[in-house]
Formats: C-alpha cells, sequence, structure tokens
C-alpha cells in the first residue's frame, strides 16, 4: 500500500532545531531544517504537524515539522506580545502556556514589517497571512526555449562591486548577456549613442517617470538623476537576452514577480590574507592600497550579516567573492546552468 508521492514542496523560510522545540511532541522525530532548505511535504493530514522531507538529503525517512498554521498561530498569538518582556518588533523567543495550550518559544521566524509588504506587488503573499515568513510553495521550473529568459539579480553587500561584476560578465559574452540601459538626466558625451551608454532624457521626463514608478531603482550622482526602468529589462528580455542588474536590495520585492522569475544572487566579498592589514593607523602614507584594515572588514561582515538578515529568504545563491577573475567565472557558470536547468521558483509565478 505505497501512497502516491506528495507534489507539495515548500521552501522554508526560518530555521528549525526540533531539539529546541518543547512543543513538538516527538523531538526524535523533528525534522531540522535551515532557512532556504526545500522540504517535500510527505502529509498534511494533522493540522499541527507535518510530516516532511528535505530535499536532497539522502534520509528516507520523513521527519516532524510545525504546520504552516500551526507556526503562524504560535507567532500571531504572540503578538501583542504574549509575554510581558516580548516585544512585538523582535523575533518571539517565548514560550508559556497561553489559553491552556503551550506555545514554544522558538518559533523563531522572520516578520515582515507592515510596511515590506504594502510594497511588495501581492504576488505569492496571501493578503489574509499574518506578517510572518513560515513556508513558502516552491516548484520546479527549467525555462523553455520559447520563453524569455530569466532576470538575474545581484545584490551585494559592501564591497562586493557588483556593478564591476556585472560589466565583465557580459562583455565576455554580449550575445547573451546584456546590461539594462540606464536613464540619465546628464549630458550626452560626444562618443555616447541614445539608448547605448543611457537613455539621456530631460529631468522633467526623469521625475515624472519616477514618479509614475517606472524605475526599479534610481539615485542622484553629481546632482544628475540615474536609474534603470522596469521597460528596459524588458527590452533586453525582448531581445531574448539574459538580462543582469545589479541593485539595492530593496528592489527586490518591485522585481520578484512572474514577468521576470528573477533568479537572485548575493555577491559576498572575502578578503584574502594577503589584503588585509592591522588597522589604518599601522601604515600611513601610500604602499597599501587596496588594501582592507579590520575595521574595513568588520563593516563588510555586518553589511553581509544585515542584507542576509532581511532579504537572505529571497536569495537563490550566495557568491563568495575572492578576487574578480573566479567570481566572475563563478557567475558565467551560474547564468550557463540558468538556461539548462531547473530550479525551485514559488508556485504562483508559474501557475
Ligand atoms: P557616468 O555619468 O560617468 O556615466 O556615471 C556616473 C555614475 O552614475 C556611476 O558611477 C553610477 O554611480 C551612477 N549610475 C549610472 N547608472 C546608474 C543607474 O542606473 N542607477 C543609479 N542609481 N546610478 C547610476
Amino acid at each position: 500500500d505505497r501512497l502516491k508521492e506528495s507534489k507539495v514542496y515548500v521552501r522554508a523560510l526560518f530555521d528549525y532545531i526540533p531539539l529546541e522545540d518543547k512543543a513538538t511532541p516527538c523531538q526524535e522525530a523533528g525534522l531540522p531544517f535551515k532557512r532556504g532548505d526545500i522540504l517535500q511535504v510527505v502529509t498534511q493530514d494533522d493540522p499541527t504537524w507535518w510530516q516532511a522531507k528535505r530535499v536532497g538529503d539522502s534520509n528516507l525517512r520523513a521527519g516532524l515539522v510545525p504546520s504552516k498554521q500551526f507556526q503562524e498561530r504560535s507567532l500571531t498569538l504572540c503578538l501583542p506580545p504574549l509575554f510581558p518582556a516580548c516585544l512585538p518588533t523582535e523575533d518571539c523567543d517565548c514560550e508559556g502556556y497561553f489559553n491552556g495550550q503551550y506555545i514554544a518559544g522558538l518559533r523563531r521566524s522572520f516578520r515582515l514589517s507592515r510596511k515590506d509588504r504594502q510594497g511588495s506587488s501581492g504576488e505569492g503573499s496571501d493578503p489574509g497571512d499574518p506578517d510572518f515568513m513560515t513556508y513558502e510553495e516552491v516548484t520546479r521550473y527549467q525555462q523553455k526555449p520559447h520563453e524569455r529568459p530569466r532576470l538575474v539579480v545581484l545584490i551585494g553587500s559592501l564591497g562586493a562591486r557588483i556593478n564591476e561584476l556585472k560589466q565583465r560578465v557580459i562583455a565576455e559574452n554580449p550575445h547573451r548577456f546584456a546590461v539594462a540601459v540606464p536613464h540619465t538626466t546628464r549630458p550626452k558625451k560626444p562618443h555616447e549613442k541614445e539608448g547605448v551608454e543611457y537613455h539621456f532624457v530631460t529631468k522633467q521626463q526623469f521625475d515624472a517617470d519616477a514618479l509614475n514608478n517606472k524605475f526599479i531603482e534610481h539615485g542622484e550622482y553629481k546632482e544628475n538623476q540615474y536609474g534603470t526602468s522596469i521597460e528596459a529589462i524588458r527590452s533586453v528580455q525582448a531581445k531574448n537576452k539574459m538580462c543582469v542588474v545589479d541593485v539595492q536590495p530593496e528592489a527586490l520585492k518591485r522585481l520578484r514577480t512572474a514577468e521576470f522569475k528573477p533568479y537572485v544572487i548575493f555577491v559576498k566579498p572575502r578578503v584574502p590574507e594577503s589584503r588585509r592589514r592591522r588597522s589604518a593607523a599601522t601604515s600611513p602614507g601610500g604602499g597599501d592600497h587596496g588594501r582592507v584594515t579590520d575595521e574595513d572588514l568588520q563593516e563588510m561582515r555586518q553589511s553581509a550579516i544585515q542584507i542576509d538578515q532581511q532579504y537572505g529568504h529571497l536569495v537563490d545563491r550566495v557568491l563568495i567573492k575572492e578576487d574578480s577573475a573566479s567570481a566572475c567565472a563563478e557567475l558565467r557558470g551560474i547564468l550557463e546552468r540558468l538556461e539548462r536547468e531547473s530550479f525551485w521558483v514559488p508556485v504562483c509565478w508559474v501557475r
């Protein structure tokens, strides 16, 4: 009496450690997982505890994981705070009895602020959901030859230099990969062509476009405006090229749509020992160009941690960049696989 294989797959949006979960009926039967893991949900018969396997695990036995409803309810019960010491702005870590039911702490999930949710396109998030991230239903997706290539989005922590990485990978293969041509209000230089380096527009036009939400991001540089539009991405894809953009992570919300099916790569720099130096004071004046102090390193780490906490659940792949050449080679490899292989995407992107 073999059961039909479950077709329900979810991406976990929180870490789960059964041995620390006092609410589980059986800690030993729990399935530990990390945020980002793909779980195959074998049964959802019990409203509180699902049985699931981790995709890629050689372990064939399913384990217990908190159901979506239970995970959400535990969190919801704690907001407004279940315990006086519990701040509604923190990841909930409390535990105790509530309405006769034991509510475990460590049901840490990453809560989206209301502001974040309003900013999202609404796709993939049920408006009825509480403001918690628990699981996201996913499915395998492979780009078919007639379909437009997926958008590749680079985000980077301090020191990652993602723009340079993007330019380099595109320059190697300009007939397959392309940048979205940005808009600018600065005057065109003699060697530049409209629509190649930039779309040159008036300040008035730029402001109107910004107001109408046409840009995925924009900013000012030396008193001129620069920005990348949604249309610029579309026009690359219309040529059947893979569009690579580098953006501030806040732009992810705008880009996470079925139309673009973004594949998000988080580039984190790693500074090799040979480029480190103890402190800014040890080597006054030249001779140390390109060297990184402990203070710089600390800032870089902090930046990576912050992006990971806030946006890690939207990242498909982390690329550790030690030097530009090897990072570029790795990125090229990822882009090539993206055209050939299947990847997990939210189900709402393909339905
Ligand atoms: P340039 O005017 O020399 O072509 O570009 C100067 C600077 O404008 C770049 O180094 C970059 O900081 C900024 N820039 C260029 N394109 C964009 C864009 O699409 N968005 C934003 N925010 N800045 C850009």
